[in-house]
């Protein structure tokens, strides 16, 4: 069995060495040495594909990459972590008003200021998948009265439940700290619309670390700028990286990280490809695989 391997963010040594150490029977090739990346389709041997990070959408969007063959997601759980702790950090960052703390730190002012009890605090996470889930379980772990937006339903105890088209709107109604780690398909591109904004409460607060495409970005901006959303925290966008002329890097209530809310290492990430390789040899079926019609 040959791996090919066309590595990421992570230094390619990294996923060579996991797999040498955790299979070490496996040929690891490196992508720019097995030809022309518009040749991918004509391996005829090629068994799936799989994704060593988050997010299926360029991969399904790929044409290289043959309809019938299975796509693999990521399942590391370094990255549900990791996303946990970013998205906890900004909404005590912002429940907390750090920034205004900050301020008042360098202007040597002691300003004790009062603290809404978390129970009070209404906050909606849209996407209760594997990184979704995991933010919402830690919200709920504060004390935070937390509410779930996703397709087909979750079954997250003590966290009520909004499903599809129909339960968007009651949902964004309900959301003071509205989280959004969906995946980018066809249906949630630019799900975050000036309509959405609209049914947020005034002085809600947005955070977005899913996909730059679930927002309208130009929509973001006019309901921060009315005074509408207090501010946002993001950590992807349409164009990553974000052009040095966007108007967000100067935007006093957007704070903002580049698309590194959520990582994991190799040794962790090969373990999924490495039991679907052994699936493979043995017939049986993949697990994790990507819903083509879905998107996700
Ligand atoms: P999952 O596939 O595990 O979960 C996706 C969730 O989104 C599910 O709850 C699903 O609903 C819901 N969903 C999908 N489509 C819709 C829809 N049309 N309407 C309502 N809900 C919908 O994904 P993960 O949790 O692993 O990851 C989510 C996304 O996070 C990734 O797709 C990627 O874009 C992003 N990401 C960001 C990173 C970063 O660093 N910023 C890093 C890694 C990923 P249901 O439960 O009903 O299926």
């Amino acid at each position: 069995m040959i791996l090919l391997l066309k590595p990421g963010r992570l230094p390619a040594q990294h996923w060579i060495d996991a797999f040498a150490a955790k299979m070490p029977e496996l040929e690891v090739r490196l992508w720019p040495d097995v030809g022309d990346r518009a040749e991918v389709a004509r391996f005829p041997n090629l068994k799936f594909v799989a994704l060593i990070a988050a997010g299926a959408d360029r991969l399904l969007a790929d044409p290289d990459i043959p309809p019938h063959l299975p796509i693999v997601r990521s399942i590391n759980p370094e990255m549900a972590l990791t996303m946990k702790a970013w998205v906890v950090y900004q909404v005590v960052r912002h429940h907390r008003e750090m920034a205004r703390y900050e301020a008042d730190q360098a202007a040597h002012r002691w300003n004790r200021l009062a603290v809404v009890p978390p129970r009070e605090v209404r906050i909606g996470v849209m996407g209760l998948g594997v990184l979704g889930g995991a933010a919402a379980r830690a919200l709920l772990d504060f004390g935070f009265d937390v509410a779930g937006w996703s397709r087909r339903g979750g079954s997250i105890e003590g966290i009520e439940d909004f499903i599809g088209p129909d339960g968007l709107r009651p949902f964004l109604t309900r959301s003071d700290i509205l989280v959004s780690i969906l995946p980018f398909t066809k249906d949630t591109e630019g799900v975050l619309d000036a309509d959405a904004f609209a049914a947020l409460p005034k002085g809600a607060y947005v955070i977005n670390c899913g996909r730059g495409e679930l927002v309208v970005e130009e929509d973001l901006k006019a309901a921060l700028d009315s005074g509408h959303l207090l501010g946002a925290a993001l950590d992807v966008f349409r164009t990553e990286p974000l052009p040095d002329d966007h108007p967000f890097w100067e935007h006093p209530l957007i704070t903002m990280t580049p698309h590194n809310a959520s990582t994991g290492s190799a040794w962790h990430a090969v373990d999924v490809v490495i039991e679907n390789i052994r699936r493979c040899q043995a017939g049986e079926p993949l697990i994790a695989t990507v819903d083509r019609a879905a998107g996700y």
